[in-house]
């Protein structure tokens, strides 16, 4: 199977009894701190299941395709695969990735507003046939190298070019001279698409992406095209209350302007949503440095006994590693420390935590509470699912990926297929 041989670990360790995910750390902090101290991140892949029982649960007129970008794990498009969700893909790895884990083509969609000609008839020749579009030039290159695609437009949402600070998809005004071009080259739109990330705040953004959405699909009717996808994007955190928000904020909207009954399928992209509170990452401290408190902004940096304390730790990982999305904006969540023999309450200290480059920028903290720590003490960083662990150039730790017997029965239980995961990764037992 392809994409495998990104992730040395094919085995998925199936947790007894009371064993927890720390237990699981423990164990391989021991068998670590035997070896090199390496970086590494152990998944808890029943998470994803739960997830989705949470999505279903909380949104099941909403179906999910998961962008692949989020984190594209093996093990991780396995099991969502078996959850029978569909793909988002944005090139031809991608898409290779996820076809080789048996999704069907019908079931991926080809996102992405500027593609290489050759991932396009990529797609065309594997039947990918769903593809996402916001300009005339792709719209040309579409129909030379894919004349069946299936086209969703990309609208543009305020809240998701303030994020990114640059124009994705075509403003409501454009769509029109869109769809037309469309009709001319002879192609198939079939819906509309938008992205409205989870860092913004204002579920306003939902109703005014929701009437944009409304007007494309009047237009493309008026234009004769046959309008059944809606697409309300990602932007869903993993959290329950905020997945409400938004499903209370869409729901009536949904109701009124793209009801069931017109056929409409309404589909989503939850990409941190499903993936982000699955990994975990466990760091080495590989140095330390003690200043005086406010050190910066003072000209003597010595440290006098009247001075409160501040750390910087230097890790062996960093913001061009496994912390990389914090180059991207993203705030990294403040780590757990792993409990080291002593259980009393320690006092705790303003820290920094840096990564080993000795670069500036690679500053993945910059204040939280610690007690002292010492070289070679780990650092675990929950919610670490979605931030592109390792990146694609980056040396990608070690992953274990874990499941609980109890998550294990219960996917058995609801009648998903595990064949292909079984068949693909090696179980085994792990504690007692
Ligand atoms: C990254 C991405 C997503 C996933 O976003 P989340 O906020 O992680 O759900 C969805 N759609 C597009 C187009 C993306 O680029």
């Amino acid at each position: 199977m392809k994409g495998l041989a990104d992730e040395p670990n094919h085995m998925i360790e199936l947790l007894e009894g009371g064993t927890t995910l720390e237990d699981v750390i423990d164990g391989h902090v021991y068998e670590q701190a035997l070896a090199d101290k390496s970086v590494f991140v152990v998944s808890d892949l029943g998470s994803l299941m739960r997830q989705h029982v949470q999505w279903q649960r909380t949104m099941p007129q909403i179906r999910p395709f998961y962008p692949v970008k989020s984190n594209s794990s093996p093990a991780v498009i396995e099991i969502l695969a078996s959850l029978g969700l569909g793909f988002i893909c944005a090139n031809k790895a991608e898409v290779s990735l996820v076809l080789g884990h048996d999704v069907p083509p019908e079931n991926i969609i080809f996102s992405g507003v500027c593609k290489q000609l050759s991932h396009i008839k990529h797609a065309a020749k594997n039947g990918v046939d769903l593809l996402v579009c916001d300009s005339e030039t792709e719209l040309c290159k579409i129909a030379r190298s894919h004349p069946k695609a299936k086209l969703l437009v990309q609208v543009t949402t305020w809240a998701q070019a303030a994020e990114t600070s640059m124009a994705f998809g075509c403003s409501l005004k454009s769509c029109r001279r869109l769809l037309e071009a469309a009709k001319d080259l002879g192609l198939q739109v079939v819906g509309a698409t938008f992205h409205i990330p989870s860092s913004c705040k204002d579920l306003q953004a939902y109703s005014n992406a929701l009437s944009d959405a409304h007007c494309v699909f009047d237009m493309g009717a008026e234009l004769g095209f046959s309008m059944s996808i809606l697409d309300i994007g990602g932007g869903f955190s993993g959290s329950e209350f905020q997945l409400k928000q938004v499903h209370t904020s869409v729901r009536l909207l949904l109701d009124a302007s793209f009801p069931a009954l017109s056929g409409v399928q309404v589909i989503a992209q939850p990409g941190s949503y499903y993936v982000s509170s699955a990994f975990t990452l466990a760091v080495n401290v590989i140095g330390k440095k003690v200043v005086a408190r406010d050190w910066s902004c003072q000209a003597q940096e010595e440290l006098t006994p009247d001075d409160e304390p501040e750390f910087l730790y230097y890790l062996n990982d960093g913001v061009y590693g496994s912390f990389s999305s914090k180059l991207l904006g993203s705030t990294i969540p403040a780590p757990a420390v792993l409990k080291r023999g002593s259980t009393a309450a320690e006092p705790v200290f303003s820290s920094s935590l840096w990564g080993p480059s000795c670069d500036g920028l690679d500053q993945v903290l910059e204040h939280c509470l610690l007690p002292e720590l010492s070289p070679g003490d780990w650092l675990v960083f929950n919610n670490m699912g979605a931030a592109g662990l390792g990146g694609p150039s980056a040396i990608r730790p070690a992953v274990y990926h874990t499941v609980s017997t109890a998550d294990w029965y219960t996917m058995q239980e609801a009648g998903i297929a595990v064949d292909n995961i079984m068949k693909n990764f090696s179980m085994v037992h792990y504690g007692a």
